[in-house]
């Protein structure tokens, strides 16, 4: 018995207003109800008017997936009943979506794989339902937020996978900076569906929906393959089920049943014009398409030098990608960049913001390269100013004031390094010259680092060879 797994993602695209009206698309801080018109509340009379920048995104979306967008696609009403969809109907796209096709190529534990998408289109969001001790309120602002639903085809083959795939879409999607893809706040939703396969033959697949972190997703599916294989050993079949997950609980909870699925009654909205998408439309969305995650993981590991395991948690999130590019060009070594940024600033990077600005750190890494601040001195630093504790071009001009520049006191220093190390002074004779890096290691230590480490080299040296 083998998984079998297709996923159904909705993403919330990054526009200013929402998909059919001027209302503002960024609701999640807003106070409910503050962000509604009479187009996204339903009321009779009002006309939509399509977004034009959200088509743009959705666009951007069905190219890096290698899509075929259709020069015309259409929207229709999906009509149900729930209180968080004022109007009775959503508007989608369902005989004719916006892109048919494409994939998406990510890795799992070392291995590439593709899964091939089945088809992307445009729909628009319903409101929120907020369950309280005294009973159910309703926020209308996130009626009408644009999305893209892409579909898959079913390709995924585990848990895992589905998680993975998941994963790369999000940094995709970050990349062509559509959409901020946060699981948490809802950006990304995905439902997933998942079968067990009998010899190559498909099985009845059972849905779970709305899934809102990579963990639930995992192990949710997880869950579900469970269940199924438990019926299908005790010998009884899988029926069509949809599920929702509750999180806190890790457990499936049974929505629906196949005879109590939904008629839809689709039909085309009569309201909205069919949407074309010309030639040169399409091809003023490529031109302007930013650079793609892998394209980018490629670059770096020409110009720079950066393993593929450090660009992919770097890409994970373009703020940071944009960062590290920021330090990377401008240190003289810039495959250094990857450790400082990732290993040293990321366990302070919580915020969105960075825990310091790139131009702070390209000033403590160039001061570290030119050899005039010990490293361990830097990473204090860094913790320093990363806590709000300093600024940086501060600590290092209160660090360099307190450099030992008295010549004399340095000579003293090297002449007793070269007294107590004989084994070390013999050995950079005899022509180990890494027993100097020794030596002045030893100086720093004495100074307690305020000294400059090529100042203390080179008397030492001086000293060694006289
Ligand atoms: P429905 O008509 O029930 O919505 P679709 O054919 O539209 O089903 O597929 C919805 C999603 O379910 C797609 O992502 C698809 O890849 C996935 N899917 C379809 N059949 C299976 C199956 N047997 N096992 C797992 N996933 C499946
Ligand atoms: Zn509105
Ligand atoms: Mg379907």
């Amino acid at each position: 018995m083998e998984p079998v797994i297709g996923l159904e993602i909705h993403v919330q695209l990054l526009t200013r207003t929402k998909l059919f009206c001027a209302c503002r698309a960024d609701y999640f801080a807003a106070p409910p109800n503050s962000l509604t018109c009479p187009v996204c509340l339903g009321l009779p009379g009002a006309l939509p008017v399509l977004n034009k920048k959200a088509v743009e995104l959705a666009l951007r979306v069905a190219l890096a997936l290698g899509a075929q967008v259709q020069r015309v696609s259409q929207f229709d009403r999906k009509n149900y009943f729930y209180p968080d969809l004022p109007k009775g109907y959503q508007i989608t796209q369902r005989d004719a979506p916006l892109a048919w096709g494409g994939s998406l190529t990510f890795k799992v534990d070392g291995e590439l794989r593709t899964v091939r998408i089945r088809e992307l289109h445009i729909e628009e969001d319903a409101g929120k339902l907020i369950h309280t001790e005294t009973g159910t309120l309703i926020d209308f602002n996130r009626c009408g937020v644009p999305l893209v639903e892409i579909v898959t085809e079913p390709d995924l083959r585990s848990p895992r996978e589905a998680r993975e795939f998941l994963r790369a879409l999000r940094t995709l999607l970050r990349h062509l900076r559509v959409s901020n893809a946060d699981m948490e706040k809802g950006e990304l939703r995905c439902d997933a569906n998942v079968s067990l396969a009998l010899e190559g033959k498909l099985g009845t697949k059972t849905e779970i929906k709305n899934l809102n972190s990579f963990r639930a997703v995992e192990r949710a599916l997880t869950a579900a393959l469970d269940y199924q294989k438990e019926r299908l050993i005790r010998g009884e079949a899988v029926h069509q089920v949809t599920f929702g997950w509750d999180e806190s609980r890790n457990e499936l909870m049974i929505q629906r049943t196949k005879e109590e699925a939904h008629d839809y009654r689709y039909f085309p909205d009569p309201d909205l014009v069919p949407l074309v998408v010309s030639p040169e439309w399409l091809e003023q969305v490529r031109a302007e398409m930013p650079e793609l995650p892998w394209e980018r993981a490629a670059r770096w590991q020409r110009e720079y030098g950066v393993p593929e395991r450090e660009a992919e948690a770097l890409l994970s999130d373009p703020a940071r990608a944009d960062y590290f590019e920021e330090v990377a060009k401008a240190v003289p070594n810039p495959k250094a960049a990857v450790g400082w940024v990732l290993s040293e600033l990321w366990p302070y990077w919580t915020d969105e913001e960075p825990p310091i600005p790139a131009q702070e750190l390209i000033l403590l890494i160039q001061k570290v390269e030119e050899g005039v601040l010990p490293r361990p001195k830097a990473k204090e630093f860094l913790e320093l100013a990363a806590k709000g504790e300093g600024r940086i071009p501060d600590l290092i001009q209160s660090a360099e004031a307190t450099v030992v520049r008295d010549e004399e006191a340095l000579w003293t220093i090297a002449k007793e390094v070269v007294e107590s190390n004989p084994q070390a002074v013999a050995d950079f004779r005899a022509g180990k010259n890494q027993a100097l890096g020794f030596l002045v290691g030893q100086a720093m230590k004495r100074s307690q680092g305020r000294a400059d480490p090529k100042r203390l080299a080179q008397i030492l040296l001086e000293l060694l060879k006289g």
